[in-house]
């Protein structure tokens, strides 16, 4: 007996009719390897930790995903998470399929040399499956662009200079402009397509659209200030500190301009003239257009759902909303930007990293920007489309990924 794949795979191919032999094929990940890490430690001591990659389909190009180090990596999590980068490539319509890989450790206990030894011996135990047609890498939680560059190094080794063997690394050793910012800009973009197409008034037609974002990290700082840049009315932020509302909004570049005058400085360090503090969850609740859970997964649950009473939710962090929250908001009417579209900037600006790897030609940063808008909108308006016959945007965007999917399977005569 085959495992099941992820819920709303298995709905998808149930309403499409996918046939169990094709199926069958994205029950189970094409390749697993699963290693061990040993690092001598500062203090002389070694410590084996485990390390995993999961290679879940490359029926459309090599496979493509995240490496994260995290103490609750484990082989069923990292399973989950490749399948699902099967899905978001295929609906931005990437040349790449879906893996995943993850190292068992607390980051935040490795020293940098430590930490430099993890990448190393993962990129060393795994060299022979990953590669720059075959499987290539990039930063997720606990991961940075240091961490690719060092396995840039350890993979070229002995295999020679190949910056395509991983994305989201240094501009300075062929990283993409742009790349840091892509996940919280597509993340607006796709508000503002989704806003359009819905024939509501985006700022840029003189509408008022207020915006409460989650998180104040990668996605939702670079979400705010685009979302401000843009004439959207950023009314509440928040980190795992606490946060700000301001019903007249926020002037998002000045609270960066704060938080960066002091290392470590958080947004409760703060003291924002004519705001309010309020707490971490604070946004996801207050009178907004739009809430944009941008920080952690699983924040709105049946607990607290009837409280998010914003028409609009894009979900920027993964599944920040439990099955019960979103079916709970279905069911009321509010529309849920799902996931796999939102955050999808990161891997599309990840695949012009590649491509500017592959002609060793950097692409200036209005190149990129206008190509992943470009991208983040064509999604958008196709689930949006899609829609129209599947009811929610979620299950939508899947029938979308898995219609490409499984047509790449027959072409290929893989059924
Ligand atoms: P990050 O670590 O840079 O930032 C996380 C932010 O959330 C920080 O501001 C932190 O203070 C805040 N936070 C943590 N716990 C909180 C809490 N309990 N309440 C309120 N705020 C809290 O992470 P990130 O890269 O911005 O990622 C955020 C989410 O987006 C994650 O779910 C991640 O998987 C997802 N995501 C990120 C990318 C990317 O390119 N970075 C791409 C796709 C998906």
């Amino acid at each position: 007996m085959l495992p099941r794949a992820s819920s709303a795979a298995e709905a998808a191919f149930a309403r499409l009719g996918v046939p169990d032999a094709l199926a069958d094929r994205l029950r189970v990940p094409h390749r697993e390897v699963s290693v061990q890490i040993p690092v001598v430690g500062d203090d002389g001591a070694l410590r084996v930790h485990r390390g995993f990659r999961v290679q879940h389909s490359d029926v459309r190009g090599p496979f493509k995903g995240g490496l994260r180090f995290h103490p609750a990596v484990d082989l069923e999590e990292v399973r989950l998470l490749a399948e699902l980068m099967t899905w978001k490539t295929a609906l931005v319509d990437l040349p790449f399929g879906g893996a995943k890989g993850g190292v068992a450790v607390d980051p935040r206990t490795l020293s940098p040399r430590e930490r430099e030894l993890v990448a190393r011996r993962w990129t060393e135990r795994v060299g022979a499956a990953i590669g720059p047609m075959t499987d290539i890498p990039a930063p997720d939680m606990g991961t940075d662009a240091g961490t690719m560059a060092h396995i840039l190094d350890e993979w070229s080794r002995t295999h020679g200079y190949e910056p395509r063997i991983v994305t989201g690394k240094p501009v300075e050793l062929g990283g993409s402009l742009g790349r840091v910012a892509a996940t919280g800009r597509g993340v607006v973009v796709a508000l503002e397509t989704l806003l359009d197409q819905r024939g509501l008034t985006p700022p840029s037609n003189g509408g008022d659209v207020a915006v409460a974002i989650q998180g104040f990290g990668n996605v939702g700082e670079h979400a705010a200030l685009e979302a401000h840049l843009r004439g959207y009315r950023v009314l509440a932020v928040s980190d795992v500190s606490g946060g700000w509302l301001d019903p007249d909004g926020l002037d998002v570049p000045a609270l960066e301009d704060a938080l960066e005058s002091e290392p470590g400085r958080q947004l409760a360090d703060l003291d924002v003239a004519g705001a309010t503090r309020i707490d971490a969850t604070g946004p996801l609740f207050v009178d907004a257009d739009v809430v944009i859970p941008a920080a952690l997964g699983h924040v709105v649950d049946a607990a607290n759902v009837d409280r998010l009473t914003a028409p609009i939710v894009i979900e920027a962090a993964n599944h920040p909303l439990t099955p019960e929250a979103a079916a709970a908001l279905v069911e009321r009417g509010t529309t849920v930007l799902p996931d796999i579209l939102a955050n999808a900037g990161g891997v599309i600006v990840s695949y012009f990293e590649w491509v500017q790897g592959a002609s060793l030609l950097a692409w200036d940063e209005a190149e990129v920007l206008a190509r992943l808008d470009a991208r983040i909108a064509a999604a958008t308006r196709q689930v949006l489309r899609a829609a129209g016959e599947a009811g929610t945007l979620r299950d939508a965007a899947m029938d979308v990924a898995v219609r490409r999917v499984v047509h790449a399977m027959e072409l290929r005569g893989q059924g």
